[in-house]
């Protein structure tokens, strides 16, 4: 059996008490194990802050930047052994591994690139000098710099490199020390790629730290410059947002959580148009890609009445060309669930779908393989618009997605979308600039990322489910309230923001990035 370590105090160590179990998603074996019982996470945080705070913060943005630079090199170099490793310990397709690993060295490139514009400089400027008095000399200037903490970052098992790397990127960057905790079930990626970043990319000590397994007692050490960065349920989020250090330090949190995002078919849409061509794409990819588990995955699908019938029959066709099963065949396009608890979870919620009147339009809960946890993809119509109960209640995460008839007008598409309670992304498919533009600004305020899909972009599109390292990531209300990535912008959850008054021509000499 596998034994994971947790890397802290700049030595591998193993936990002696309680072990949690990794599964082969495939045959539902346990391949790994881990336990974090024992290990001291005072001591890991303080090195952090002492050693790991101090090295980072005394290399300029251009030089933390060859960091991320090496780090993206060595996650590309062994892309190969981590796509083998995600059909095992994820049930992962090479597709949806792929997905994972190179969007992880995708984002880590993208922030090594954005620190040569950053420059030889350890602090950042917000917008110009500000006046503020009579006297020309005397001004304001707002500056970020680094905090003094440890950045914890606890993420969900569903994407273990990208969700690790896309957080370590920004906070490396930014200059403050990562411990990050990766989602136990799959922490065997997560374990391989801190090896190899430990190993090879010349990180300073205490820069870096991993914690597989059980968080412990983490957060009862965590300081006043510390931060939280978590993503995964709504239910741990609020444990997180709860937990007495973090509220009574008034500690900073950033929650990326659960979403059920939309996509909203417009009425102008004719279903021999490119338009349509791409809605459906997008619907179809985001229920099978992962097996459905991806926060940004489209849960809620809303088609007008005039067009629900020909819409479906297209939808039915190409979801019958979906392929279940071993994720390393070529033809495979849906591999399994990662964990027992999500198969468990994800057949769950698809009763409680149907006991809530929901109605399965497709899919065959026989067709998946009895072997380790696989689930069938299935889709699902539900009438009565935003008062369909529990669709807009609860993310069934896994390659389930249900059809919400409407009417065709912003006003139902807004009130059905907003009853998510909050979301991080959903998309618009429609070629009338008014009716698209309209939506958009009743949608905008519920959400962290909105697409717009229409024809003329229809073979450009990133798509609805990727997040680009250059756009915000996060959504309000349900979602968390978060906000991460979005270039420079990711980096200001690690900074702090300070009004500066004095002299400008000093303050100009002491914040003023030498290559400008
Ligand atoms: P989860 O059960 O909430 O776990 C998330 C992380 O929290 C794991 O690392 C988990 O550790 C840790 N954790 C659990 N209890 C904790 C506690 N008391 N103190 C500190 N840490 C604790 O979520 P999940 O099942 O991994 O992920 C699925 C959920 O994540 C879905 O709802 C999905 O929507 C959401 N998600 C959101 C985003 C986003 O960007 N918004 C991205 C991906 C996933 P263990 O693994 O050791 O239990």
């Amino acid at each position: 059996m596998h034994k994971l370590s947790s890397y802290l105090n700049g030595s591998w160590q193993q936990g002696t008490g309680r072990i949690s179990t990794l599964h082969n998603a495939l045959t539902g074996e346990p391949m790994a194990e881990t336990s974090t019982e024992g290990l001291n996470l005072q001591e890991a945080l303080e090195f952090g802050r002492k050693s790991g705070g101090s090295a980072l913060r005394a290399l300029s943005f251009l030089e933390r930047g060859e960091l991320l630079s090496q780090m993206s090199k060595i996650v590309r170099e062994h892309r190969d052994e981590l796509i083998e490793m995600a059909a095992d310990n994820m049930g992962a397709t090479r597709g949806d591994a792929k997905f994972d690993i190179d969007g992880a060295s995708g984002t880590l490139a993208y922030y090594a690139h954005l620190a040569q514009s950053l420059g030889d400089r350890r602090v950042l400027t917000d917008g110009d000098q500000v006046r503020i008095s009579r006297s020309k000399r005397f001004v304001g200037q707002h500056i970020w710099s680094s905090r003094r903490g440890v950045a914890v970052h606890i993420n969900a098992f569903n994407f273990p490199a990208w969700n690790m790397a896309e957080k370590v990127a920004c906070a490396l960057l930014a200059g403050v020390p990562v411990l990050c905790k990766p989602g136990t079930a799959t922490a065997l990626i997560a374990h391989r790629v801190a090896q190899l970043w430990v190993e090879h990319a010349g990180l300073p000590a205490g820069a870096f730290q991993l914690l597989c397994g059980s968080a412990g007692d983490l957060l009862d050490h965590l300081e006043r410059q510390d931060c939280v960065v978590f993503t995964g349920s709504n239910d741990t989020a609020s444990l997180i947002r709860n937990h007495p250090r973090i509220r009574e330090m008034g500690i900073a949190v950033n929650v990326e959580a659960d979403s059920l995002n939309a996509a909203v078919l417009g009425p102008d849409v004719q279903t021999d148009s490119d338009t349509f061509l791409m809605f459906i794409a997008e619907v179809v990819r985001e229920m099978v890609q992962k097996a459905g588990q991806k926060c940004t995955a489209i849960r809620r699908i809303l088609i007008p009445r005039a067009t629900l019938d020909d819409a479906l029959e297209v939808l039915r066709d190409r979801l019958d060309q979906q392929v279940i099963g071993d994720p390393r065949q070529r033809a495979t396009t849906v591999g399994a669930l990662s964990t027992p608890a999500q198969k468990r979870d994800v057949l769950a919620g698809i009763e409680a779908l149907q006991n809530s009147g929901a109605t399965r339009i497709w899919g065959d809960p026989q067709s998946a393989p009895e072997t380790g946890f696989f689930v069938a993809p299935q889709l699902f119509l539900a009438e009565g618009g935003a008062a369909a109960p529990y669709v807009h209640e609860h993310e069934v995460f896994g390659p389930v997605a249900t059809i919400l008839p409407y009417d065709g007008t912003v006003a139902e598409a807004t009130e059905i979308v907003a009853q998510g309670g909050g979301g991080l992304v959903s998309s618009l498919f429609s070629d009338d600039s008014e009716w698209g533009q309209e939506l958009l600004l009743e949608l905008a305020p519920w959400h962290g990322r909105l697409l717009w899909g229409s024809a003329k972009i229809h073979d450009q599109s990133t798509g609805h489910g990727a997040v680009m390292p250059g756009l915000i990531h996060g959504g309000p209300g349900k979602a968390g309230g978060g906000s991460e990535l979005g270039g420079e912008r990711g980096l200001w959850f690690y900074m702090q923001r300070t009004a500066i008054q004095g002299d400008s021509a000093l303050l100009r000499r002491a914040f003023t990035n030498p290559a400008d």
